[in-house]
């Protein structure tokens, strides 16, 4: 019988994984999904050769996070490339803003507001381990650097303020800066916005926000090989129904929603009751496309932009938000686009291309809503509808089918509002563990919330083995142990 069992093979369950199995114990994964990865899967969705990011494309928080840093992705045959611009931001007449990857060339293109721009994010790039071990700590522990973090969160208290409109004069700054804040599928100048806009700003002037060669997949499957290496198990097309199933394993790790323990297991009241309260927010729908050529953005320089957040000006974003957040679907919607044919040419046969797209729309919206993804492109890349060879849609309410933890289409995994960001799933000091004898929640839905990076799975496979098996390592000396 296994020490231990991760119930799911997300990012976040199989870095669970290999930490408890390089840890010395006897480690099986079950996934219900018949290929193993969650939200880090690659697949042939349009056409034969064209290989498509299902989920995850641009990984800014796997370059950075402090677990993929020390498991090495490098050493582990994973080639992250990345685009001369991190994101990029068309408005209307051909103009764009871009995050390019070196600061300094940012700041040239953003005319009046490329000062304020540096004076915003110089200090958080100089001091950009401090700011990762902010964004992705189990938010539990006083930061080692708290001058740093007081930097952060002044800046995070003015962008989640009404004080952020006086910050930048035009519109280039203003929609690049809430382009990015809405990948938290919140209305902006929310606390939980501004975090992820500050977090994922600074990385992309740092290391950028890389694409992996040969799709996101190539991520979970060194994963996957070194947890093999070291003992362990991935059984796919395997649904857990009950936990019952591992009764008499020590520890069980559930790389799931909430709302997938409850289903599963007998909890007591209380904390059911809490549970049921955790809510899911706005969702996504996935479009794929197949392309004869690149995109002919009416902005020549987006070319070089790894991720293009397609909606117009700050005022547009913001309108699309909140009509999001009421449960109403946006005319010309948020668009995040992911071109990976930048920097890697094997995603697609020939000259063509692929085209990573997802719009936001209402948790559990039905709607496939490509033609208004295909509009809103056009807009800015007049000529777009003529390169599509093919078009794979997934809408938000078909997104639970392939992955159960996406409730609703919810990519986040349970809305990001700042208490659900603090205390997720359920306000508790330790968020992992559960009132069940060894049971712990591990997936995006518990601190520090959504992205690849794998540091839900660390902080409750560091508590599992703490408390279950009385091993206390720092993980990192775990994972720099050779493979
Ligand atoms: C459309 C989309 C775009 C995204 N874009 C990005 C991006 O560009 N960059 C980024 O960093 N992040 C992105 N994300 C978020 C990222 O993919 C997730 O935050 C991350 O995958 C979460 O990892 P996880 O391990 O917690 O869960 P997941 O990756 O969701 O994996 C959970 C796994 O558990 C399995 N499971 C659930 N219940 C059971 C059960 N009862 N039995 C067996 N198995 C079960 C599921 O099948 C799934 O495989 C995106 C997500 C989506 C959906």
């Amino acid at each position: 019988m296994a020490d231990a069992v991760v119930v799911g093979s997300g990012p976040n369950g199989l870095a669970a994984a290999v930490l408890l199995a390089r840890a010395g114990l006897e480690v099986e994964v079950f996934e219900a999904a018949d290929r193993a990865g969650g939200g880090c899967r690659t697949a042939e969705l349009t056409l034969p050769g064209y290989h498509h990011d299902v989920c995850a494309g641009a990984h800014p928080m796997a370059l950075a996070s402090p677990f993929f840093r020390a498991f090495d992705l490098g050493a582990h045959g994973v080639e992250l490339a990345t685009p001369a611009i991190s994101y990029g931001h068309p408005l209307d007449g051909g103009v764009a803003a871009s995050a390019w990857r070196d600061l300094d060339r940012t700041v040239e293109g953003l005319g009046r507001d490329g000062a304020t721009w540096r004076r915003l994010f110089a200090p958080l790039v100089r001091q950009w381990e401090a700011v990762v071990e902010l964004g992705m700590s189990d938010l539990r522990r006083m930061p080692r650097d708290p001058l740093s973090a007081l930097r952060f969160g002044r800046r995070l208290l003015e962008q989640a303020s009404p004080l952020w409109d006086l910050r930048f004069r035009e519109e280039r700054a203003a929609a690049l800066f809430t382009g990015v804040s809405a990948h938290a599928i919140m209305p902006p100048r929310q606390f939980s916005a501004a975090g992820v806009a500050l977090l994922l700003g600074t990385l992309a002037h740092v290391g950028g926000w890389p694409i992996p060669r040969g799709g996101s997949q190539a991520i979970v499957d060194a994963l996957i090989a070194d947890l093999e290496r070291h003992g362990g198990r991935v059984h796919t097309g395997h649904r857990v129904d009950s936990l019952d199933e591992f009764a008499g394993v020590r520890t069980v790790l559930l790389d799931t929603a909430p709302t997938e323990l409850l289903r599963i297991a007998r909890v007591p009241t209380a904390y059911r009751h809490r549970l049921q309260r955790y809510r899911f927010g706005g969702a996504a729908c996935k479009v794929d496309f197949a392309l004869s050529g690149p995109v002919p953005w009416r902005a020549t320089e987006l070319a070089a932009a790894g991720t293009v957040h397609v909606v117009g000006t700050r005022a547009e974003a913001m309108a699309v938000e909140r009509l999001v957040a009421s449960g109403r679907h946006a005319e010309r919607p948020y668009v995040l686009v992911i071109q990976p044919d930048v920097v890697d040419s094997s995603r697609a046969p020939g000259d063509n291309h692929t085209l990573y797209a997802y719009a936001h729309v209402p948790n559990g919206s039905g709607r496939d809503v490509s033609p208004d993804v295909v509009a809103q492109l056009e807009r800015f890349a007049p000529g777009f509808r003529d390169l599509i060879q093919a078009t794979h849609v997934r809408p938000a309410a078909r997104m639970p089918a392939h992955n159960a933890n996406y409730v609703g289409g919810d990519i986040a995994a349970g809305a990001m509002t700042l208490a659900q960001t603090i205390f997720r799933p359920t306000p508790r000091w330790n968020p992992y563990a559960t009132p069940l004898p060894g049971v712990y929640l591990c997936s995006a839905a518990t601190p520090p919330g959504p992205g690849v990076h794998g540091m839900c799975g660390m902080h409750a496979a560091t508590r599992a083995l703490r408390e279950q098996f009385g091993i206390r390592i720092d993980p990192a000396v775990l994972l720099g142990a050779p493979g």
